[in-house]
């Protein structure tokens, strides 16, 4: 694999003389006197940051319905991020010509719940102090993958401590245009390697109703996923939810219900929706306020689904969503 040697001053220059074409826009992290946030880049960059030890939302979140012509958006972001807009371009929810997708070597993140100032700012410094945090989230800690190989180029660290940008198609080499010298030949070895796989997902009900009980339904987990788009989603209306006269009704019927009603068809249901799409970034467990492990039923089934089709959400734009294709003869080889 080949790539361009770069650093963090040569990044910003690219990425600023990417902004001065008018019609391009940058989406990655800026440093702001409370930590580090999602910033889209106008004009020049200000505060950049490479990386975000704090994870609060999946920055695809902000691209559903992107489908502005002429206009160019380059993502800077986590592998996680990147894999969403992926699954959200093979979802038309954006246009493709306009995004080029850059994934960054990621170390994991802490909890933007567990915040605060004085985190270390260079990368070997962010590395390490994650590397030896309890905190870390469970979706990190079960993170497929880490490597910023996703997307159109990737942002590679070597355990030299050098800094490299790749190229993974087309829209990568006009992304490594923006940077001065020769490819060269990356490093043997990275300083962040393949991932591991996500806990199984436990099929047993007793714990899942425990875990589900605090649920007050007050849906943040659908709505800070970033590959739960649908604008008419079921659970809007009264049919699977009922309130004022659906809910007497319904008690009419059946004589009593507990209250909030339906939370595990709630989930059971999202979690059939984003099981091929689910790319196990944790925003759902960040974004519940009653602190339910929703990574561990979300992140667990939706890669076991995916491994029965061989499929890996936002590996690729060219590979198909295997709910989006019929076979007649698929699952013989599936492993269970
Ligand atoms: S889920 Fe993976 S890519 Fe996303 S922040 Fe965690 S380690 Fe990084
Ligand atoms: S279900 Fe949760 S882990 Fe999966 S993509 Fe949505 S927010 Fe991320
Ligand atoms: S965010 Fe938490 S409390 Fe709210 S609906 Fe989802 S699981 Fe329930």
């Amino acid at each position: 694999m080949k790539g361009k040697r770069v650093d963090i001053t040569m990044i910003e220059a690219g990425l600023n003389r990417f902004l001065a074409d008018d019609r391009n826009l940058v989406l990655g992290f800026a440093k702001e006197p409370d930590g580090v946030s999602h910033r889209i880049f106008k004009k020049e960059l200000s505060r950049f940051s490479l990386l975000n030890p704090y994870f609060g939302i999946n920055g695809a979140f902000f691209l559903r319905r992107i489908f502005s012509k002429g206009q160019r958006l380059l993502l800077f972001l986590r592998p996680c991020e990147i894999r969403a807009s992926v699954e959200l371009i093979k979802l038309t929810q954006i246009e493709r010509e306009g995004i080029i997708a850059v994934s960054v070597d990621c170390f994991g993140a802490l909890s933007s719940k567990d915040s605060s100032n004085g985190f270390p700012d260079d990368h070997q410094g962010i590395a390490d102090a994650l590397r030896s945090s309890e905190k870390v989230r469970t979706a990190c800690k079960t993170c497929k993958e880490r490597r910023g190989v996703v997307g159109n180029g990737g942002i590679r660290f070597g355990r030299d401590g050098t800094l490299w940008a790749v190229s993974y198609d087309d829209k990568g080499d006009e992304f490594c245009d923006l940077f001065p010298g020769d490819h060269e030949e990356l490093p043997a070895v990275m300083l962040v390697g393949e991932g591991t796989k996500a806990e199984p997902f436990s099929s047993d009900m007793t714990e899942f109703s425990k875990d589900f009980s605090k649920c007050i339904m007050c849906m943040n987990c659908r709505d800070m996923c970033p590959v739960c788009y649908c604008i008419d989603c079921v659970f809007n209306g009264s049919d699977y939810l009922p309130r004022g006269d659906a809910l007497l009704n319904k008690i009419f019927r059946g004589g009593t219900t507990s209250l909030p009603s339906g939370k595990e068809l709630f989930h059971l249901i999202r979690m059939f929706h984003v099981s091929q799409t689910c790319v196990g970034c944790g925003a759902c467990e960040e974004a519940c306020p009653q602190g339910i492990p929703l990574t561990r039923y979300f992140k667990g089934i939706s890669e076991r689904l995916q491994g029965m089709f061989s499929y890996t959400s936002g590996r690729s734009v060219e590979e198909p969503i295997p709910y989006l294709t019929f076979l007649e003869d698929e699952l013989n080889d599936a492993a269970d």
